[in-house]
Parts: structure tokens; C-alpha cells; sequence
């Protein structure tokens, strides 16, 4: 299949294409449907886990997830389904190695056109550690709240470019990210609310991560996003301290250029509550290596213009109206773009980083970037 035929137009045609493709390579297939909610076409929401079978027992695991920002998975479920079809032509790829793989972690927000889940969550805030409160706001988010989130429907004259402005000369850039996107658990219809509880797709990880990946010793995670970073560029962002041999292994496997740690200056903000941190101190593997795979898209004003716009018209418009429609479509394009030669290059590209951590899961050479 072609890089740009992945792609799917909404979350139902996304669904029955990995569900089809599972089927083909005759992998085992979990659906776990969300109770009670349905998509715009009435369709079924569920998150849908595949998991390879392998004949030998194999200790080395390759976990791809993907939609954890609903609307995200537009390009998560496109690599997804590149990567299936191209696994169906050629099995020996996974030779000694098993494959997990978790579609659409927010099958609401895929299939609604949100970044946040059916309870307003932003899923990479709600992954709290033990002992962590679902409580508390970045410095300055309770004064941005009214900018960010205001309580109306979307109108046609909107001041949020000054507004915007003014903040950014009054906090600085860095400040301003912080403080928004960092996580928030007070404004329950804000941007970035972390919820107040572990929502549904922490408490389906909690049931079933430890016996999706029982065995593994060594597990390299890649969680797809997009909308961070600037377009066409793409980074694997660890948000959690590595050893030694981990720094190692990700400058083998992927290139000292490709990832970026927390304690790196140049990092746009540090979030509470995400997934991968949230998986790697559950000890489920000898050596947990996660890696949000970040691919970028449009600006940070941008970006964060539409995810206003769209929250703003999906609490406050009147849904199907031509105004959330278009706010939903807006979102679409930013987490998604339609240009062919970034679909194109960013499928590319995301299928070549799992071919380098299936290259390091399995000591093949062909696969390790060259010195
Ligand atoms: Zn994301």
C-alpha cells in the first residue's frame, strides 16, 4: 500500500481497515468499545489492541500506539497500517520479536475531530503516578483561562490573536507554553485538563498492559503524535530520566540527532501525567524504552489557535453546525495535514524509525544507522 492510500477519512473507515489488516496477518485481536457513546455516523468507539503470534517465546517487544489525541490517530493509524501491510508481505521482518499494538487510545477524539477524550481529558495529562493529585494548575493558567477557554460560542470577530500577543509579551514564549500545556486539573472544559480520576484508557491500561507485554524483557514503545515541532520535522521526546545504556541504545538505534530528553533546553514544555512515563515505572520490562514520536505539523499559535477554536465550539456551538464543523475540520488539518508530500514523508519516516527499534530489538545490523 502506498504511504498516502494509509490514511483513512475518519475513524470508522481507520477502525475496519487495522481490524481487516489484523485479521490478514492473523494476529490476536482485543476491542475494548467505550459504553454508552458512539461516533457522528453512530458507529461503535473502541480501542482495538493486536498482538503478534509468535511460535517461540520471544522477550524482545515492539509496542506502537497510536490516537492518544483522538484526532491524532488520522496519522498514528496511517503508519499503523503501512507498517501491517507491509509485515503481511514480508513476516520475517518480526523474526523473534513480538509485536503489540495499541489503536486509537481515544477512539471520542478520533472519531469527533478532539484532541481530548468523551470527558473533556487530555489522556497524555491523566497518566498521574501513584501518589500524584489530580489537582492544581501551571503558574498562569488560571489567568489565561478565560482567554483560552472562553465560555461562548465561537464568533466571527475574535480578539484571541491580541490576547495572545500580550501574554506572550508579558510571560515570555516558554513561560506561556508551560503554562498552558503543561497540564491542568481545574478547568474541567479548559485545554490540557488532566482530569480528576484516571480516565478510561488509564484504567484499560491498568487492567491489561502487564499481561499484554508478560515476558518482555526488552520493550521499545512508540507512541504517535502530531502538532509539535515545526513541519515535516519529527523527534522522539523521552520525558523520563534514561540510564546510561538506554542513551546508548537510542544513539545506536536512531541517531543522537532523533531524540530529545526532558532535561534538554530546547524542549517546548515538561507535561504532567503522560503515558509514557506512566508506563515505564510500572516495571513491566527489564528495560522499558518509550518514546513519544512527535512529527511535526503547523506553528505553535497555530496549533493552539485551533484547539481553542474547537473546544470553544464543541462545549459552547451547536454541534453540526457550520461553525464546529469547520473548527473540527480546521483541527483535522493541523494534527493532519492533507499536503501529500507531508503524508507522504511523514509515513515514510515513521515506518523507518520502527524499522530502526525492530533493527535494535533484534540486533540486526541492516537496520542500525551508520556511524
Ligand atoms: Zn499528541
Amino acid at each position: 500500500m502506498n504511504e498516502l492510500a494509509s490514511f483513512s477519512p475518519d475513524y470508522q473507515t481507520a477502525r475496519d481497515s487495522f481490524c481487516a489488516a489484523v485479521r490478514r496477518l492473523a494476529w490476536d485481536l482485543e476491542s475494548y468499545p467505550l459504553v454508552g457513546l458512539t461516533g457522528p455516523a453512530g458507529e461503535t468507539l473502541a480501542v482495538d489492541i493486536a498482538q503478534s503470534t509468535t511460535t517461540n517465546p520471544c522477550t524482545s517487544t515492539l509496542v506502537l500506539s497510536s490516537g492518544l489525541h483522538g484526532v491524532e490517530g488520522h496519522f498514528g493509524s496511517a503508519v499503523i497500517l503501512h507498517l501491517l501491510e507491509r509485515w503481511q508481505a514480508e513476516s520475517s521482518l518480526l523474526a523473534d520479536l513480538r509485536v503489540v499494538i495499541l489503536h486509537s487510545l481515544n477512539p471520542f477524539g478520533f472519531a469527533w475531530s478532539r484532541r481530548f477524550d468523551q470527558e473533556n481529558i487530555d489522556s497524555n495529562r491523566n497518566f498521574l503516578l501513584p501518589g500524584e493529585e489530580y489537582a492544581g494548575s501551571p503558574a498562569g493558567y488560571a489567568q489565561l483561562d478565560r482567554v483560552l477557554n472562553p465560555r461562548r460560542p465561537p464568533a466571527a470577530f475574535d480578539l484571541f490573536p491580541l490576547q495572545a500577543l500580550a501574554s506572550i509579551l508579558q510571560q515570555g514564549l516558554p513561560a506561556l507554553q508551560q503554562a498552558i500545556a503543561a497540564g491542568q486539573y481545574d478547568f474541567p472544559r479548559g485545554l490540557f485538563y488532566g482530569g480528576a480520576g484516571p480516565a478510561s484508557v488509564h484504567q484499560l491500561m491498568a487492567a491489561h498492559l502487564d499481561r499484554w507485554l508478560a515476558g518482555s524483557e526488552t520493550v521499545v514503545h512508540l507512541d504517535f503524535h502530531t502538532g509539535l515541532g515545526r513541519w515535516g520535522t519529527d523527534k522522539l521526546l523521552i520525558d523520563y530520566p534514561l540510564t546510561d545504556q538506554q542513551t546508548e541504545q537510542l544513539t545506536s538505534w536512531f541517531g543522537a540527532d532523533t531524540f530529545q530528553t526532558n532535561d534538554s533546553t530546547s524542549r517546548a514544555y515538561s507535561a504532567r501525567g503522560d503515558f509514557g512515563h506512566w508506563c515505564v515505572d510500572r516495571f513491566l520490562a527489564t528495560n522499558y524504552l518509550y518514546a513519544c514520536a512527535e512529527f511535526g505539523t503547523y506553528s505553535p499559535y497555530r496549533v493552539l489557535s485551533g484547539l481553542r477554536w474547537e473546544n470553544q465550539a464543541h462545549h459552547w456551538g451547536q454541534p453540526g453546525d457550520s461553525a464546529t464543523r469547520a473548527a473540527k475540520e480546521r483541527l483535522r488539518e493541523l494534527f493532519c495535514p492533507a499536503s501529500p508530500e507531508w503524508r507522504r514523508a511523514a509515513v515514510r519516516r515513521g515506518a523507518e524509525l520502527v524499522a530502526q527499534a525492530i533493527g535494535g530489538l533484534t540486533g540486526s545490523p541492516a537496520s542500525r544507522k551508520s556511524p
